[in-house]
């Protein structure tokens, strides 16, 4: 997008405030969504190497990339990095890369000073429809995803297509399934758009991109709005996520692969329910299949089920599951622990 032509904006409300999320908006416009004071931006190795001038040499906190630096230990090392600049509570923090950086600056951000204002600039696909709304942010502690974190809104999010180029294919894929998985719970117009248009996002055209970006930012705006602490309709944001997040444990998978295969699981659980037609989860098992996610399901039934026992143990015996109503729409239910053991078993084993 060439600079004139308006970036499509959503406005999310949340409890700490309100934040403006941007899509199609180029970085180059960053500046005037930038308060005056001292600006810092943190990043990954990563993204600095591919965009290095991007970067104002004088305040980039730069991290190692990556899933293992989402620790206390990094947070430590920017706080650190945060006193020698001379942040204040008039300085502003702008976090430039994926999930990673989005997270640790909404953290850090949140309790620097006890909180400083931020912006993020998400630079993967997963991060753009993902990490921007619901304000959550976090690190991993002692083996859990997550376990330490608070709910802030940014300043604003900009969501700037032209990142989505130096993407490896298995990240695009990774945002994809989160994409997918808003059409598939709320979106049944967008899913068919999804199915006219695999060769160009395949090709990462911007406008198609932004245009996914912008549809699947506003489901889940939507969704989050006024449910800003995970209850109610925020729980059909969990569609694949229940079962992906187990598989995410025992079988190395990334997220969105095991989303992908979660919701297979899903679907399979819901058509034998009853609650949704076989024509219906077949639609959600093609599109996941033509964009290269994984959809058969091959693994240790024990494995998963042992992950998902641990994983829910926290919840106590009951659990939320996201049921597919049909292409577009979903249902949360209640389900015992063991109940969802045994199907499935039923459907893997
Ligand atoms: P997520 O997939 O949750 O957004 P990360 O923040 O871990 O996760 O990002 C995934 C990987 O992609 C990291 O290694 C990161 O450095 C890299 N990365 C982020 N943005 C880009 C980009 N625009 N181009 C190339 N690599 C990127
Ligand atoms: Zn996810």
């Amino acid at each position: 997008m060439e600079g004139g032509v308006m970036a499509k904006s959503i406005e999310i409300q949340g409890i700490a405030g309100t934040s403006r999320i941007l899509v199609g908006e180029p970085l180059r416009n960053m500046g005037a969504w930038l308060p005056a004071g001292k600006r810092i931006m943190l990043t990954d190795s990563n993204v600095r190497r591919y965009y290095p001038s991007v970067f104002d040499p004088e305040a980039v906190i730069e991290v190692g990339s990556g899933e293992k630096v989402k620790d206390l230990e990094t947070m430590r090392f920017i706080f650190e990095r945060l006193v020698e600049l001379e942040a204040d509570r008039s300085s502003f923090l702008v976090g430039l890369g994926g999930g990673v950086v989005c997270d640790l600056t909404g953290f850090t951000a949140s309790i620097y000073m006890r909180g400083i204002p931020f912006g993020l600039v998400p630079t993967t696909l997963l991060a753009q429809v993902d990490a921007g709304v619901g304000g959550k942010n976090g690190v991993n502690f002692a083996g859990y995803k997550n376990m330490i974190g608070t709910f802030t809104q940014p300043e604003f999010v900009l969501c700037d297509p032209q990142f989505l180029k130096t993407l490896p294919p298995g990240e695009i894929a990774c945002g994809l399934a989160e994409i997918i998985k808003h059409a598939a719970i709320e979106d049944r117009e967008l899913f068919s758009f999804l199915e006219d248009q695999v060769p160009a996002v395949l090709r990462l055209d911007p406008p198609v991109m932004e245009n996914l970006v912008y549809r699947s930012l506003s489901i889940k705006a939507a969704i989050v709005g006024g449910d800003e602490r995970e209850k109610g309709e925020r729980r059909k944001l969990n569609f694949g996520h229940t079962l992906g997040h187990a598989l995410e444990k025992v079988t190395g998978l990334s997220h969105g692969e095991a989303v992908s295969l979660g919701m297979v699981l899903a679907v399979d659980l819901s058509v034998k329910k009853g609650i949704l037609q076989d024509s219906e989860g077949d639609r959600l098992k093609s599109l996941l299949q033509r964009f290269g996610l994984p959809v058969r399901l091959s693994f240790s039934v024990d494995r998963v089920t042992a992950a998902l026992k641990l994983d829910k143990k926290r919840e106590g015996e009951k659990l939320h599951f996201v049921f597919l109503k049909g292409i577009g729409s979903c249902e949360v239910k209640e389900i015992g622990l063991e109940e969802l053991v045994r199907m499935v078993s039923e459907i893997i084993g």
